[in-house]
């Protein structure tokens, strides 16, 4: 009996041992099922799914919160937003949108032609045209005064304004009554003083600014009146590049970025060096460059600033876009004042130029050398000549032998 005990209790021993083994084992797995579940959360809807949203920068995305997160959360907020990347990357390069990468894509092209320009003289015939670009487009701002009127202004609307009456804006200071029938609303007077300083000069071309960004247009052109504009030319150099950009292109008189005294600089340095394109050869601004500009240069505020720094109305421009928003100047060789030696111009590649001008009375041979279509008595600027040859079925050009 007591044998028989013993033997039960061990066998009872035994299976207590077995059971509590198998309990053991058992355990993780209850545990794992009685783990409260830690269920992903519901992902936020992709962007530009066909949805509303496809506005909303990728900036805004990369910003949100996600600090109080669990890492299993966190992990799949990474996930959504690689994805967001790479869907908003693909959505800019497949539909083309005028967005981040598009535009990335247009500046890398635009830092081209400006290499070229300041390097290598760039020919405009060798640009692509990157925008359809027609002439209405255009805004070109003609500065003039009184004075001018009968003289340098009657030989541009003989010559080129013939040809881009709808384009060209004649900023004056004096009501003439000739100029107003035969121009009407393309003639504003501005007002300012028909005195040659530089207070003057500023209040014009801040009245350019103003109106341009009124009209609307892609480009703004300011010339003096004693340039010649091809239009042609213009057009082309224009069309290699996108209105929107940040576009400021004209020759620089200097060989050297000027410096000018002012002391409200964000880096603390009292000057600020920029470089600028000539007025009296020509400049163009994009329009997209054209309003960053506006705190300096809309409602008046060119002429403070003008003042800040006691420098023309050409060079304000170049302060403005180079000194203060830092944007460079595109070179071009081909707009011309008269500050340079003109005669050097000579045969087919004076056709080729953007803008040309001539010497004033003190330099009267400082002028481009074309083919006699009229001599030199007859076209002493030789803009007429140069009108004939671009535009030979104009009335007044002689029959000109084409070879
Ligand atoms: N100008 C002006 N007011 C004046 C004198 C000139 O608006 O009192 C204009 C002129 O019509 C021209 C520009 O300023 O468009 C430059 O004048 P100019 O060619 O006589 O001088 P530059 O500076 O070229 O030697
Ligand atoms: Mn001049």
């Amino acid at each position: 009996m007591s044998f028989s005990c013993i033997r039960l209790s061990k066998i009872c021993f035994l299976l207590s041992v077995i059971f509590c083994a198998v309990l053991l084992l058992l355990i993780p797995k209850f545990q794992a099922s009685w783990k409260p579940r830690s269920f992903p959360q519901p992902r936020p809807p992709l962007l530009f799914n066909g949805s509303s949203k496809s506005d909303i920068p990728l900036q805004q995305v990369e910003s949100s919160s996600i600090d109080h997160l669990d890492d299993e959360t966190n992990n799949i907020v990474h996930m959504v937003k690689d994805e967001l990347v790479e869907t908003l990357s693909h959505y800019i390069v497949s539909t083309g949108r005028s967005s981040l990468k598009a535009n990335w894509k247009i500046n890398e092209s635009s830092i081209n032609p400006s290499h070229n320009m300041r390097k290598d003289h760039v020919d405009i015939a060798g640009v692509s045209a990157k925008e359809k670009l027609e002439l209405k487009d255009i805004f070109i701002a003609v500065k003039t005064t009184r004075k001018y009127h009968k003289t340098r202004l009657n030989l541009l609307f003989q010559t080129w304004i013939s040809q881009a009456e709808g384009q060209t804006f004649i900023f004056t200071d004096w009501e003439d009554r000739e100029l107003r029938l035969r121009a009407g609303d393309h003639v504003i007077n501005t007002n300012c003083s028909a005195v040659h300083t530089r207070q003057a000069l500023c209040c014009k071309m801040s009245v350019e600014y103003d109106k341009f960004l009124e009209s609307g247009r892609k480009w703004f052109c300011h010339v003096d009146d004693d340039n010649y504009v091809n239009l042609q030319n213009l057009l082309h150099l224009l069309s290699a590049f996108s209105h929107s950009q940040d576009v400021y292109v004209g020759r620089p008189s200097l060989d050297h970025p000027i410096e000018a005294a002012d002391h409200i600089r964000n880096d603390g340095s009292t000057t600020a060096k920029f470089w600028f394109a000539t007025g009296g050869a020509g400049f163009c601004i994009s329009r997209g460059l054209a309003l960053k500009m506006s705190p300096w240069a809309s409602l008046g505020s060119f002429i403070s600033t003008a003042e800040r720094i006691r420098l023309p109305d050409d060079c304000t421009i170049g302060y403005i876009i180079e000194g203060l928003l830092e944007v460079k100047l595109l070179h071009s060789p081909l707009f011309h004042s008269h500050l340079e030696n003109l005669q050097r111009l000579h045969g087919e590649a004076v056709l080729k130029q953007v803008t040309l001008s001539y010497g004033g009375p003190e330099n009267k041979r400082n002028v481009v050398s074309v083919d006699e279509v009229f001599t030199v008595q007859q076209d002493p600027t030789r803009f007429r000549s140069v009108h004939c040859l671009l535009y030979p079925d104009t009335l007044w050009c002689p029959a000109l032998m084409m070879n």
